[in-house]
C-alpha cells in the first residue's frame, strides 16, 4: 500500500499513467497518443488532489466523478493516511496542542497557534508587548477557529520523533533522536489540523531538526505548496533550523520556502556551549549561508533567539546581535525560555526581556517577543509527549508535569 500523503501530484499522475485509456475513432500518432494518456493521468491526479485535500473526502467510493475501475484501483493500492489523536488540549490563550500516535506507537506533537486580530492586538499590546503574544480567548477549536477571532492560524509541526541535535535548553534535544518522520507523517499533521481549522501558516518548529530529515521535509513542502492540494503559499511555510549549513544551501536550491534560524547566541563560545551543531558550523558560516539564501520579494529570514537568564540576555549580547545580522533582511523573534525539568536554564525577568527588545528596536531591527503560548498545556517543544510518558527518558519529567498541570 502506498500512502496518498507521500505523493506529489506528479508522482500520483505517474502511477495513474498506465491506467489511462484513450478512445479515438481516428488513427492517431504514437506521440499524440502518449500525450493524451499523460494528460489524462494528470487530470485524474488533480481531481484526486481536490477530493482529498480540498474536500477532505477519505472514502474512494465517494469520489463520484472517478470511474468505477479507477476507484477500485485506488482502493487496492493507495491508502489515505490518518493520524490517531491520542490527546488534544487547548490552552486558555487559544493554543491547541495535539499528540499523535504513529503506527509504531511512537508519538509526535503538533500545535495550532492562533494570532488575534490586529485591533485586539493593539489593545492588548501593553500586556503582551508583541504582536506574537497577543491575547486570544480560548474555547474549543470549532468555536474559536472562525475568522472573526484571529488574523492567522499557524500549524507548528514536527519533522522527527525526538531530535539528534542535543541543544542544551531543549526538551526534545534532551530526549534524543528516535527516528525521522516519513513524508506522509509530516503532511498528515497539517492535513488533520486543516480538517478542524482553517490553518493559514505552517512552521516546522515542533519536534525535530527538519534539515536533518532533508529529503522528506522537502517533498512534504512540495505537497503542502501544491495549489491543487492544501495550497499553502510559499511565504507562509517556514522551515526552522538549528543551522545545518550545507542543508540550508541545498534547501535554497531545491524549494522556495521561508527560513528561520535558531541563532540563540552571539559568540561561538556561547553558542557551542548550548548548541553542539555550532562546533561543526560556526556563526560566521551560518550567517554566510543566510546572506546567500535566495529570498523572494518581501521575504526576510527570521532569527529565533531563546532568551536564557544570565546566558545570552545582556545588552552586550543585544549589541553583538545587531552587528551579526546587519545587512541580512531579517526579523528577530525573541523567545523567553520556557522552563522545563530537562534543563537548569531560567527565563529572564520581563524587564530584561523588554530592555533586550528595546535595544534591537532602537537599532532599527524588527524584534518581537514570543510569549510562551499555551503554557497551561505544556505547548513547548517536546513537553506534552514527555509528561504523558511517551518519550524516551521521560520518567523524570512526569513528576514535574503533574506539578505544573495542578497550577
Ligand atoms: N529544530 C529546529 C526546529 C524546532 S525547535 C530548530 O531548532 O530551529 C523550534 C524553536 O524552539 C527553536 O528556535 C528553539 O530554539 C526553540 N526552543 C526549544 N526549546 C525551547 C524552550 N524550552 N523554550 C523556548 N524555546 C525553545
Ligand atoms: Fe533539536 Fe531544535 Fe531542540 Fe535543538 S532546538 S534539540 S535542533 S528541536
Amino acid at each position: 500500500m502506498i500512502y496518498f500523503q507521500s505523493l506529489t501530484q506528479q508522482d500520483l499522475a505517474s502511477l495513474l499513467r498506465p491506467l489511462s485509456r484513450v478512445q479515438s475513432k481516428a488513427r492517431i500518432s504514437t506521440e499524440e497518443l502518449e500525450h493524451k494518456l499523460t494528460r489524462q493521468a494528470r487530470y485524474r491526479a488533480k481531481q484526486i488532489f481536490h477530493w482529498v485535500y480540498q474536500r477532505f473526502q477519505t472514502d474512494w467510493d465517494q469520489m463520484t466523478d472517478l470511474s468505477q475501475d479507477l476507484r477500485a484501483w485506488l482502493k487496492a493500492h493507495i491508502q489515505i493516511f490518518r493520524l490517531n489523536s491520542l490527546q488534544s488540549h487547548q490552552a486558555l490563550d487559544g493554543t491547541h496542542k495535539f499528540l499523535w500516535s504513529l503506527e509504531d506507537s511512537k508519538t509526535i506533537e503538533s500545535v495550532i497557534i492562533p494570532a488575534a486580530l490586529r485591533e485586539k492586538n493593539a489593545q492588548e499590546s501593553s500586556k503582551a508587548f508583541s504582536e506574537e503574544g497577543a491575547f486570544f480567548s480560548g474555547r474549543v477549536v470549532s468555536e474559536t477557529m472562525d475568522s472573526d477571532h484571529w488574523s492567522r492560524l499557524t500549524a507548528c509541526i514536527s519533522s522527527q520523533v525526538g531530535c539528534a541535535m542535543a541543544c542544551k535548553f531543549c526538551l526534545t534535544g534532551v530526549q534524543g533522536l528516535d527516528r525521522h518522520l516519513a513524508i506522509h507523517e509530516i503532511v498528515t499533521q497539517v492535513y488533520e489540523l486543516r480538517r478542524v481549522a482553517p490553518i493559514t501558516n505552517i512552521v516546522f518548529m515542533g519536534m525535530g531538526e527538519p534539515l536533518h530529515n532533508f529529503e522528506n521535509v522537502v517533498k512534504a513542502c512540495q505537497i503542502l505548496l501544491d495549489q491543487d492540494g492544501l495550497a499553502f503559499s510559499k511565504r507562509k511555510v517556514t522551515v526552522s533550523t538549528s543551522g545545518l549549513v550545507p542543508a540550508i544551501e541545498e534547501l535554497g536550491r531545491r524549494i522556495d520556502v521561508s527560513l528561520a534560524i535558531s541563532l540563540n547566541a552571539t559568540t561561538d563560545e556561547q553558542r557551542s556551549r548550548i548548541m553542539p551543531v555550532n562546533r561543526r558550523w560556526n556563526i560566521e558560516e551560518l550567517l554566510r549561508a543566510c546572506r546567500n539564501y535566495p529570498l523572494g520579494s518581501h521575504r526576510r529570514i527570521t532569527f529565533e533567539y531563546v532568551l536564557l537568564k544570565g546566558m545570552n540576555d545582556s545588552l552586550e549580547d543585544a549589541e553583538r546581535l545587531v552587528h551579526l545580522v546587519r545587512g541580512i533582511p531579517s526579523k528577530i523573534n525573541l523567545i523567553p525560555f520556557n522552563e522545563h525539568s530537562g534543563s537548569d536554564f531560567r527565563r529572564p525577568q520581563d524587564s530584561v526581556i523588554r530592555s533586550f527588545q528595546r535595544y534591537l528596536l532602537d537599532h532599527h531591527l524588527t524584534a518581537t517577543v514570543r510569549i510562551s503560548r499555551g503554557r497551561d498545556i505544556l505547548a513547548a517543544c517536546g513537553q506534552l509527549r514527555s509528561i504523558l510518558g511517551t518519550a524516551r527518558g521521560s520518567e523524570r519529567h512526569q513528576e514535574w508535569g503533574q506539578g505544573l498541570t495542578r497550577q
